[in-house]
């Protein structure tokens, strides 16, 4: 981002001393019934659980209304994630509007959204092991929906380089195992992640996206409500923590753990899947 004076207005700081108002304001939407959720999750049984290698990337399925849980196990580790409908993997989680309803990070109470024309919610996060985090003094903030995953085309855009075990590599390998389909092919399936564990922010001088050491540490865990049928995959990024470098063998990896729950029978209620969105696609025709 750059300033030039050349062109500026006589009533430049008059424009920029416009208060901002908020795109979508949170009391607008309608709220998790969190206290219904965490009562569910109270009772529910352990169903199944993966171990996601480092550099590498697992797949799983949570039924709606079930839970899963991503730990940090060995040390300090990165996740990221993307979740599909089980039912049509054309519904992706849309981090870009995800982050336009509830902010840069993600956490407590809010929600993973699916792309159009579907938006709904996917997964409500019902804990958070690192809330207590907020913002630091450089704007970071942890759980990030900003960045859109490590890939090799970008690494070899800026290097020349070819590296096999970019997020975007690992979500594709485990996609393609899950359904059998060819990576070339299922490799479009897969879409801008929740950055789990990550701590991002953007630099006030230069509006450049950083990262920095995750203050994730092993016993650390975020959780999520499923509110559809979900197939996931999860990726142990190559950044590890992030603190240095990502599209490398150089950073310290470390495994993580995903554990799928179901609620007991009757346990939610009259509780029902989100129904897709409501619009009636009419697009002024
Ligand atoms: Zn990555």
């Amino acid at each position: 981002m750059t300033q030039t004076s050349a062109n500026m207005p006589e009533d430049a700081a008059a424009r920029r001393a416009v208060e901002p108002v908020i795109c979508y304001p949170n009391d607008s939407l309608p709220p998790p019934d969190l206290d219904l959720y965490r009562a569910a999750r109270a009772g529910a049984r352990k169903i199944g659980e993966v171990r996601v290698a480092p550099r590498d990337a697992s797949c799983f399925e949570v039924p709606a209304g079930g839970f899963f849980r991503i730990s940090s196990v060995e040390g300090p580790q990165v996740g990221d994630l993307n979740l599909w409908h089980a039912g049509n993997l054309d519904e992706t989680f849309f981090s870009g509007k995800t982050r336009a309803i509830h902010g840069t990070h993600v956490t407590t109470g809010e929600r993973l959204w699916s792309c159009l024309p579907f938006l709904r919610p996917m997964a409500t996060i019902i804990e958070d092991s690192l809330n207590w985090y907020g913002i630091d003094q450089f704007g970071g903030s942890v759980h990030d929906v900003i960045g859109t995953r490590c890939d090799p085309y970008t690494h070899h855009l800026l290097s020349g380089d070819h590296y096999h075990y970019c997020c975007h590599s690992n979500l594709s390998r485990a996609l393609a195992g899950h359904t059998g389909r060819p990576i070339e092919e299922i490799e479009m399936q897969v879409h801008d992640v929740m950055n789990v564990f990550m701590c991002t922010g953007f630099t006030r001088d230069t509006g450049q996206y950083f990262m920095k050491a995750s203050p994730v540490r092993p016993g650390d865990h975020i959780e999520f409500f499923a509110e559809i049928d979900l197939v996931g995959a999860l990726s142990a990024c190559p950044g590890g923590d992030c603190s240095t470098t990502h599209s490398s063998d150089i950073a310290s990896c470390h495994p993580l753990l995903v554990e799928i729950f179901t609620p007991q029978a009757g346990a939610l209620g009259d509780w029902q899947p989100a129904p897709v969105n409501g619009y009636n696609r009419a697009h002024g025709r």
